[in-house]
């Protein structure tokens, strides 16, 4: 076999158990041995780089970052729907096209709507090249990158099928991931996720590809899009691109009259929630192709398609009480406590009330019959209270003045809709919360303790905040409850091993307030250690490119409160990172310490970027506009005119990218 084919072999076999497990929901080979093989690949490609290939399995890893999502002008516009609500409608809509058409025999497919972000994948010579999103429907977002990752969809479709053309669908969350990536949402202290479909198309913009490889994602593909006539149906299209390898769902039926439509409206008005995703209704197509075309389009949505929603379901039951909870960041959230019911296929006891201005909207008071409604949230909502079953003398719901945990009186800023308990270090759910952010995945990564652990630890009296971590004793944890030695000695190893985490996710583990995952690599880049994060005023604080003023503030009331600075040196004693490591300070200078950069123009030798970094690899720093304060005005071509002026007048040194180059060098 020679190397080429060797690779194109591997690249079947990939696909094909991608395909097994991601299509099929039956996998053909272990995790381990597909990683192996996956690695193989790689190293085949990289040492071979003319076979290369963006549609290769090993290109869907994820970890390309996007910046900005170019705009793209779709080939063929992407339309809405028009919405039916009842039999009525269906009716009225049958009429009107068996008029148009001069005929009654038509038949339809029915699908389920999908309730997710409409997606259009387009292919050229059987193979994928770009995937963009639905946007205005004349234009979207190229999200190629993260679709890429979304590991059910094929890239290069195996078999007999169209060779030009789209694949219009829908990425959707399916409701068991989205439950597990809420799960370890609150296990780090973050709030829950609002609802599948939110979420989904959420990730279709994340920056960072590797992000949406995570999580759970899938696409269902609803729609052909050829100018080549090799089909004669709706359906047989379907059921083509399902043979070469789309995810079509099989719940997909061609009907052969309207009363058959009604079936499958019943049929699945009732079975939807035992569907693994989320759907709001039904589409329904007029099956023959022919047809559709002389249908054609309104201003807004084909008049060959119709959907029909599904009733979101109602039920009425009595509001017993409201309780407060209280998040990580002392965010206080309002509960309402139900006479349990049924509703969706589950019982149904509380709902959120989201924050005070709500529940003075719907007046909402202890003892009112109340309509709840589970729409796409995962957790119920109030609609409204039914007033006409209101009881005589009910108070006013008075709003909680104090914290639930601690009795801190709470405060709520202008502009917030939230009231918050401020009562940062006394406050027993903040300071649980703190903790199992500090230990969670992203941040320590703490093997060993998990959430309910920290809560037991604190209650016990044994940590109070994420320094006491590193006291804690073997001896100390084993008399809890449900922990044995062998437990207690791996949670104690865990700890340990936390000390060799970088400065990027210690930072991250701080919990300082808008300092999430990439705000804190990028400030331990900049600054390198927590002392000069610390030491750092607000101008050098928003000097840092993409640090804005409320990340700025809130660092510095970080670094001015006198637990915190506890806290940090307590950490610093223990021997966690506090200060970017040698290693990776190995490929940096000093070259340029003490000089600040403003970059401006056009380059050609290194990217804007590339520039960038340079200054910042070399201990310089870099500034988005002139000041006093600059030293150095690298100049490209095309250098704002005003720039120019600005600098001169400042007497700032104006060097050439040549020139740059010859510094760090
Ligand atoms: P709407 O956004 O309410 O106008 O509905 C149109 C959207 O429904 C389309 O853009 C698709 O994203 C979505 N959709 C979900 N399932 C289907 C389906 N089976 N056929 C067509 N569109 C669907
Ligand atoms: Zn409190």
């Amino acid at each position: 076999m020679t190397i080429q084919q060797q690779i194109q072999s591997l690249r079947k076999e990939l696909n094909k158990h991608n395909y097994n497990y991601y299509v099929l929901d039956n996998a053909s080979i272990s995790d381990f041995d597909f990683d192996i093989k996956l690695k193989e690949l790689e190293k085949l490609e990289i040492e071979n780089p003319q076979f290369f290939d963006a549609n290769s399995p090993t290109q869907r890893v994820g970890g390309e970052i996007t910046k900005n999502f170019e705009t793209v002008t779709h080939k063929n516009r992407m339309y809405s729907l028009d919405n039916s609500y009842s039999k009525e409608d269906l009716l009225d809509w049958e009429k009107r096209i068996q008029k148009m058409l001069g005929t009654d025999e038509i038949e339809y497919t029915c699908e389920l709507k999908y309730d997710g972000a409409s997606i259009n994948l387009t292919f050229e010579n059987g193979q994928f090249v770009k995937a963009v999103t639905r946007g205005d429907g004349f234009q979207g977002d190229n999200v190629t990158t993260n679709i890429k990752t979304i590991l059910s969809i094929p890239l290069s479709p195996n078999g007999d099928f169209v060779s030009d053309f789209e694949m219009r669908g829908e990425i959707i969350l399916p409701l068991d991931g989205f439950n597990k990536m809420n799960e370890e949402r609150v296990a780090n202290g973050e709030e829950e996720y609002r609802n599948p479909r939110n979420t989904a198309s959420g990730s279709l913009k994340l920056q960072d590809s590797g992000e949406v490889a995570k999580r759970p994602l899938d696409c269902l593909l609803y729609q052909v899009v050829t100018s080549e006539r090799k089909y004669k149906t709706h359906f047989e299209s379907l059921k083509n691109a399902r043979n070469v390898g789309f995810k079509v769902p099989k719940t997909i039926a061609l009907v052969k009259s309207i009363d058959a439509v009604f079936d499958f409206v019943n049929l699945w008005d009732s079975k939807r929630h035992d569907l693994p995703y989320e759907t709001d209704g039904v589409v329904i197509k007029v099956n023959n192709l022919q047809q559709q075309e002389e249908l054609g389009y309104t201003a807004k949505a084909p008049r060959w398609a119709i959907a029909y929603k599904f009733k979101a379901e109602q039920v009425s039951t009595v509001l017993e009480g409201i309780t407060y909870q209280v998040g990580r960041t002392g965010a206080i959230t309002p509960v309402a406590n139900l006479t349990p019911v049924q509703l969706a296929g589950t019982t149904v006891k509380r709902a959120s009330l989201h924050n005070a201005d709500q529940i003075e909207k719907l007046d909402i008071r202890i003892n009112d019959t109340v309509f709840v409604e589970k729409g796409g949230e995962i957790i119920p909502k109030i609609i409204a209270v039914d007033f006409t079953k209101r009881p005589q003398n009910l108070e006013p719901t008075i709003y909680a003045t104090n914290c639930p945990e601690c009795n801190s009186a709470l405060i709520r800023t202008e502009g917030d809709a939230k009231h918050y308990c401020p009562n940062e270090f006394g406050c027993a759910p903040q300071i649980t919360g703190r903790i199992q952010h500090f230990i969670s995945r992203k941040a320590m990564d703490i093997d060993g303790l998990g959430g309910e652990t920290v809560d037991l630890l604190r209650k016990e009296g044994l940590i109070q905040n994420y320094a006491d971590l590193y006291d804690l004793k073997v001896e100390q944890v084993i008399p809890l409850e449900r922990m044995a030695e062998k437990s207690a000695q791996n949670m104690i190893a865990g700890i340990e091993k936390s000390k060799e985490i970088p400065f990027e996710k210690v930072l991250f583990a701080l919990g300082i307030r808008f300092v999430g995952e990439t705000v804190a690599k990028k400030l331990a880049k900049h600054f390198k250690s927590i002392d000069n994060l610390m030491a750092a005023d607000f101008e050098a604080l928003i000097s840092v490119d993409e640090i804005g003023d409320r990340i700025a503030q809130s660092i510095i009331d970080f670094s001015n409160d006198l637990g915190n600075i506890q806290l940090v040196d307590r950490l610093k004693s223990f021997g966690v990172q506090l200060e970017v490591s040698a290693e990776t300070l190995e490929n940096q200078t000093y070259k340029l310490k003490g000089n600040i950069f403003v970059v401006s123009g056009v380059f050609h030798q290194l990217s804007r970027n590339e520039l960038k970094k340079a200054i910042e690899d070399n201990g310089g720093k870099v500034s988005s506009s002139i000041s006093k304060k600059t030293n150095f005005i690298v100049a490209g071509d095309n250098m704002g005119p005003s720039k120019l002026t600005k600098a001169q007048d400042l007497g700032i040194a104006i060097i050439s990218e040549q020139d740059f180059i010859d510094m760090i060098n």
